[in-house]
């Protein structure tokens, strides 16, 4: 069995009874399909800052350009417990690839969070819960998302996508950084890149040309923030066309121009929107495997991540 990844969740995502009315929100696709590529370790800041479960319904009030987390009726203020709790607990998750926070909470949610004015009305709705916040600050390079957003296909699939890719980076991190190291996660990773953003692609491929000295850690900082922000744009079914088109000009020394050609046209099936992206893709993994090529087989993009998850499917 292949190790999975470790990945934080909000305990009330994984069925635990840890909400404020005693009861839980489990995603099931969590636990019950995710759980297969990644190790889930849940997480619940409110129960972890000694706040107890069943616990009054709390909301986030802004009062002198600072977040309060406060009980909606009596007013009482757990700021202070749930900040020192992350405090706490923030340096121990630092072998997480990823994190999945329980959306709209006043300490785990994304985005979206409703923050109020002390008069108890709605100020605004795009704060973001105590823990989430601390959680993405001290980890800026960690894919991080809300449950309710994975419903959807395609941010689903650049969430695990970013996990996958993240957890070679640290791997490669704790294996220790050498100049060979980091061209080869280049190389590796090359696809996807082009794939999400041909702009930043262009940009980091030069910026490894020269390593020498002390300029190694400094450009591998850079390198992987600007990476990881690539990873976490939209891509277009042209970018992954164009993508594939790169991939499948390594063949023509081998294949049949009528075998290329039928990969292309599912390329434009694909572009069209026609065909899901499995479509193309197994066709190029299936043109490797027959006319093996080092290069095209060394790309993560081929299989960034399990077949099982069926993500390649559904977008
Ligand atoms: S949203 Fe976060 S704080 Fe609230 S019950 Fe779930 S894990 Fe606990």
């Amino acid at each position: 069995m292949t190790t999975r990844i470790p990945v934080g969740i909000s305990a009330c995502l994984m069925g635990d009874n840890v909400r404020h009315d005693g009861g839980h929100k489990r995603s099931r696709y969590c636990t019950d399909v995710l759980s297969r590529s990644f190790e889930l370790q849940p997480q619940c800041p409110e129960v972890g800052a000694g706040l107890g479960t069943p616990r009054p319904a709390m909301h986030l009030v802004e009062c002198d350009d600072e977040l309060r987390l406060e009980e909606v009726r009596s007013g009482a203020e757990h700021s202070t417990a749930l900040k020192d709790w992350t405090h706490e607990t923030l340096p121990g998750l630092a072998h997480l690839r990823g994190f999945i926070l329980m959306q709209k909470s006043p300490s785990c949610g994304m985005e979206r969070v409703r923050i109020y004015n002390e008069a108890g009305h709605v100020q605004h709705r795009q704060g973001r819960g105590l823990f989430a916040a601390a959680l993405m600050e001290h980890y800026p390079l960690m894919p991080v998302e809300e449950a309710g957003r994975l419903n959807d296909d395609h941010l689903l699939e650049r969430f695990v996508q970013r996990v996958f890719v993240y957890d070679d980076w640290m791997r490669l991190r704790e294996a220790g950084l050498t100049p060979k190291a980091l061209i080869d996660f280049h190389t590796r990773h090359k696809f996807q890149l082009l794939a999400h953003c041909q702009r930043t692609y262009r940009e980091l491929g030069p910026l490894l040309s020269d390593l020498s000295g002390g300029r190694l850690e400094a450009v591998a900082e850079h390198y992987i923030s600007a990476f990881m922000a690539a990873l976490e744009r939209p891509v277009s079914r042209g970018a992954h066309a164009n993508a594939m088109l790169h991939l499948l000009g390594h063949f023509r020394d081998v294949m049949e121009d009528d075998q290329r050609r039928a990969v292309a046209e599912q390329v434009d099936a694909y572009q069209r929107g026609e065909v899901p992206l499995v479509v193309p893709m197994t066709l190029l993994r299936l043109a490797q495997r027959h006319h093996p090529r080092d290069y095209v087989g060394g790309q993560e993009y081929l299989q960034p991540y399990p077949d099982q998850l069926g993500l390649r499917n559904r977008v």
